[in-house]
């Protein structure tokens, strides 16, 4: 290694992921990727899914019709390439350095973005895998990004106070009767003492049935709000 190149990896140890440059931040990102990310916008507040163009509401017509059980749903991204890459890596290639650097991504978008003007959740709570799941894969990815977004804000969070009863079947292929019915009694708290306002944090939010059902128990334990972080959500526009 060159002495240029070896003062380089001291000054900037971090590659991106994406285009495997020197990362010019203190993440595993480059700037220039980091941009190009399919960053959320335009989304109803309270389920995350795009507005249809021209609407004059922030808040959606399914959300009007039928009130979800959490507050708010706030994704950092689109579910499309490239964080959909990121989030697979994260969750089947043993990698932590993808869980970090989505972690490092959320609590980002926390600070300089969602919380501008609102009160902070005091608890994250990260959606449970079931034990069989978790022996399959070695770790469950939602609590490996919250490890560091709690980290990264100083907020506690809690992986044990909720239990995830059955190993569901995944969500993508099934009706949405289907969808539904895979994830009643999904989870059960092990506390009923939970804070006031809880972060449900998960890798990515689909239907929005699963964060839907914790919300439900977190919902009856007497939590008042709940704000679910992930990294990416999923469209109706997109499939
Ligand atoms: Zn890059
Ligand atoms: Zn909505």
């Amino acid at each position: 290694m060159s002495l240029f190149k070896g003062l380089a990896k001291i000054l900037f140890p971090h590659t991106c992921v994406l285009c495997a440059e020197r990362s010019d931040q203190s993440r595993d990102m480059c700037i220039e990727c980091e941009k190009k990310l399919p960053w959320t916008h335009s989304v109803c507040k309270q389920c995350g899914l795009h507005l249809p163009s021209g609407t004059d509401t922030d808040i959606c017509g399914h959300c009007q019709q039928k009130t979800p059980q959490f507050d708010r749903v706030l994704a950092l991204c689109d579910y499309a390439d490239p964080i959909d890459r990121l989030i697979t890596a994260a969750k089947f290639n043993q990698k932590l350095v993808y869980t970090r650097l989505l972690g490092e991504l959320l609590a980002k978008q926390v600070t300089q973005k969602w919380y501008q003007s609102q009160p902070m959740p005091s608890l994250i709570v990260p959606v449970p895998l079931h034990d069989a799941r978790i022996k399959a894969r070695g770790y469950n990815q939602s609590v490996e990004i919250a490890k560091i977004v709690s980290k990264k804000l100083h907020l506690p969070f809690s992986f044990d106070i909720c239990k995830r009863n059955k190993a569901t079947l995944a969500q993508s292929g099934l009706t949405h009767a289907e969808r539904e019915k895979n994830m009643k009694n999904a989870f059960t708290l092990r506390s009923t003492s939970i804070a006031s306002h809880v972060a449900i944090i998960d890798d990515i939010v689909t239907t929005g049935h699963t964060v839907g059902e914790l919300s439900k128990q977190l919902r009856a334990a007497g939590v008042k709000q709940i704000d679910v972080w992930c990294c990416a959500r999923t469209q109706r526009d997109k499939g």
